[in-house]
């Protein structure tokens, strides 16, 4: 656990209790500060409630004056929950268990942080990011968006790297973190539901490199316009400033898990924070070689009949379907779940590589729609297992069946793992 004397005898709530809330409310405590923790959910209250040193309350009815922070989960949205304003008016800055990081940084052995954020490729490249370290060696440590609440994770010794995966929200709730390599992937259209605008989405991303100096290195995809002009804007930095162009060419026939256009950018991406943080390029290689991949991205389950199950649930949105829909030839597609667009354009250009789509979830009627008359079948699916059962019963020898949905899943799953494992679960299950 991350612990620091900043936080000795200052007050903070904490809003939310989920795994991150957790870990922040026990650091806090451990560190000597006065915590009163709040969550909507009573099993998450309870979790928290034995803890030495919190109190449970509500905080919406707690006079927040003389607070060193609100601390809030990245899943509460901010633009439209009443407390932010409060704390607001009561000059009390609303932060996440980064900015927490981030000030107990000082009292930690000399170390460095990569933050990395983006639409897509964000846990990926912080994967790779870690394994090309510790292949090299070099002390390291995960935290952030990727599960693993950096609060919780053992300091590290003198020369480490704590390796941050930074959603947009987390971002906007860091105020301090002064990257020594930051990185953007790319920025396309997601989470417009807590964003004015793409605009608005667009520059919470541009901040992470605000927050660093300016001798401190950044590594920028530049495949979007958004991208491109953050990066624009970052001349400055000269040799400090790695831009990753798309559509480069390169042999990743050494890569097995890093197949496809959009892992080439994420290995780029890395390769550049490695030499940035001066990995040896023999290690940076064995790393690429040996990575093992994520779950749910592009996972290939089984194969059966000479039909391959590919779970892609972590493809939450038509930008990052699409270079699953490339990856492979003739593809019986399962899309659909609790939609963030009215299209799946991002995705139109492979259209030719479907063979049969399946659409599930809240999307299911607006997709089949969507698709009818542009790939040669499409079936009203309704539900992943019925969407399983009629593409295996579909599909022929060679053939692709692919769950990659384009879609949040809290429609009808608890998250995109849950969804994954049901995927698995039906493949199993099939006669
Ligand atoms: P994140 O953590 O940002 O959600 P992941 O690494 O978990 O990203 O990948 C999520 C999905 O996005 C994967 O299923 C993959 O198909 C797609 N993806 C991965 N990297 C990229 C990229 N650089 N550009 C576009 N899509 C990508």
């Amino acid at each position: 656990m991350i612990v620091s004397q900043t936080f000795e005898g200052r007050r903070y709530a904490v809003l939310g209790l989920a795994r991150s809330g957790l870990a922040t409310v026990r650091a806090l405590a451990k560190s000597g500060a006065h915590v009163v923790a709040w969550d909507s959910d009573l099993a998450a209250r309870d979790r928290a409630a034995g803890i030495n040193g919190v109190i449970v309350h509500d905080i919406a009815r707690l006079n927040l004056e003389g607070a060193a922070g609100l601390v809030v989960s990245p899943g509460v949205p901010l633009n439209t929950h009443p407390l932010a304003a409060r704390a607001r008016d009561a000059g009390v800055p609303v932060i996440g268990d980064i900015e927490l990081f981030a000030q107990a940084r000082a009292g930690l052995p000399p170390h460095r942080v990569v933050g990395i954020t983006g639409t897509n490729g964000k846990s990926t490249t912080t994967a790779l990011v870690h394994h090309i370290l510790d292949t090299a060696g070099v002390p390291a440590a995960m935290g952030g968006n990727i599960g693993l609440p950096i609060l919780e994770q053992a300091p590290l010794p003198a020369g480490g790297v704590y390796v941050l995966e930074l959603s947009s929200y987390q971002v906007d709730l860091t105020q301090t973190l002064d990257c020594d390599v930051a990185v953007l992937l790319n920025v396309t259209p997601d989470h417009l539901d807590r964003y004015d605008g793409f605009e608005a989405y667009a520059a919470s991303k541009a901040r992470l490199f605000a927050m660093q100096s300016p001798a401190h290195d950044a590594v920028i995809g530049i495949g979007d316009a958004p991208s491109a002009a953050i990066a624009r804007g970052l001349s400055a930095r000269g040799e400090h400033l790695t831009k990753i162009a798309p559509g480069v060419c390169m042999d990743q026939s050494r890569w097995p898990a890093l197949q496809g256009p959009h892992n080439a950018q994420n290995a780029l991406a890395a390769i550049a924070v490695a030499r940035a943080l001066g990995v040896a390029e023999a290690a940076i290689d064995a790393g690429l070689e040996s990575f093992a991949g994520l779950p749910h991205r592009m996972q290939t389950i089984g194969t059966r009949d000479g039909v391959a199950f590919v779970d892609d649930s972590k493809a939450t949105n038509p930008e990052s379907t699409a270079p699953a829909l490339g990856a492979f030839a003739r593809i019986h597609w399962i899309v659909g779940g609790k939609r963030k667009g009215d299209d799946l354009d991002a995705c139109a250009p492979h259209f030719d590589r479907v063979v049969a789509a399946y659409t599930i979830g809240e999307a299911g009627p607006l997709f089949r729609d969507l698709l009818q008359g542009r790939v040669p079948a499409v079936s009203l699916a309704g539900d992943l297992a019925t969407a399983v059962t009629q593409a295996a019963a579909a599909a022929r020898p060679g053939e692709t069946v692919l769950l990659s949905p384009a879609c949040a899943s809290f429609d009808q799953f608890r998250d995109y793992e849950d969804r994954g494992q049901a995927f698995r679960a039906a493949v199993e299950g099939l006669a």
